[in-house]
């Protein structure tokens, strides 16, 4: 079973701070990086390095940084399926304090750009069995024609909504949606994640998974609903642990893992990435995505 990820690419730059800046600021940063992000790029990642078969179909700019993007992100997803765009890159800046609390801010242009059922060859590729899974980035409607698209064909699709936008998704075309505490709260009007959860099955997903952060998650299958507890750790940078965690679920439920031990699993690994510096630099290598499936 192959993993379609439609989504997006980013060049990500991150700030460590010492706090994050009031409006009308200035602060010096304690360190600061450049590396491949997006959610899209991310969620492929981390799906890859359980092992799993991932194609990433994704638009990316031309400029300086394009050539570059590329083979970083081919050095994770080899089925790597670009579209070039006459834009410049889609760019993420990341602040991140002493206490691992972030803020992003994400230039989009590529992302709204992009129609990927516009090309035949995703449609030539995925076939009945497979899964696609997709983020926020893209424009809602493209997003839920490529969610209903992938449905009628056959495949089992995973949301993960964020960010979030102004426009109602199809929820129906959804088989399992991976969405945070304040996300779930904003879609449903719930705060209480399990009724989160429910609210989001009875409009349509087939099954739901809210990220608690330091608490874990929660999944809801078609009947009962299951805690799933987060790793002790000390918290370094949560900036991609959401990424991590929808990647990983996927990976392993595309290579026959049940949904509670995917989901088990994925909380884990989530845990591994909050303790380490760095958004894809952070995700747990597949040796330790291994340890984690012993
Ligand atoms: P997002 O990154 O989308 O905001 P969450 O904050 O819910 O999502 O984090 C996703 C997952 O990362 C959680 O389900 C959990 O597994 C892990 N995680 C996040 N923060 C912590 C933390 N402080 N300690 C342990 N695990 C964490």
């Amino acid at each position: 079973m192959t993993i379609h990820v439609v989504g997006n690419v980013c060049v990500d730059t991150s700030f460590r701070l010492e706090r994050l800046p009031q409006p009308g600021e200035t602060l010096n940063a304690l360190a600061t990086s450049e590396g491949p992000g997006g959610k899209g790029a991310n969620q492929a990642a981390a799906a890859s390095r359980t092992g799993a078969d991932v194609m990433l179909w994704a638009p990316v700019g031309k400029d300086a940084s394009s050539v570059w993007i590329e083979g970083v992100i081919a050095a994770e997803i080899p089925a790597l399926r670009l579209t070039w765009l006459e834009l410049p890159c889609d760019r993420s800046v990341i602040m991140v304090d002493r206490s691992g609390e972030n803020v992003i801010v994400t230039a989009a242009a590529c992302a709204d750009a992009f129609d990927p059922l516009a090309m035949t060859a995703l449609r030539e590729t995925w076939t009945a069995g497979d899964m696609l899974l997709m983020q926020g980035n893209l424009r809602a409607g493209v997003t839920n024609a490529c969610l209903r698209a992938a449905r009628e064909a056959g495949l089992f699709t995973v949301l993960n909504p964020s960010p979030l936008a102004a426009e109602p998704l199809d929820l129906a075309a959804v088989s399992l949606i991976v969405v945070n505490r304040p996300e779930a709260e904003a879609l449903t009007g719930k705060a209480d994640p399990e009724q989160a959860a429910r609210a989001l099955v009875v409009a349509g997903a087939g099954s739901a998974i809210v990220t608690l952060g330091a608490e874990g998650a929660l999944l809801l299958d078609a009947a009962s609903a299951l805690r799933l507890p987060a790793r002790e750790v000390a918290a370094i940078d949560a900036s991609g642990a959401g990424d991590c965690f929808a990647g990983t679920l996927a990976g392993l439920l595309a290579q026959g893992a049940s949904l509670s031990a995917a989901a088990t699993i994925a909380t884990q690994a989530a845990g591994i990435a909050v303790g380490r510096p760095g958004t894809l630099a952070s995700f747990p290598t597949r040796a330790e995505i291994s340890a984690l499936t012993k």
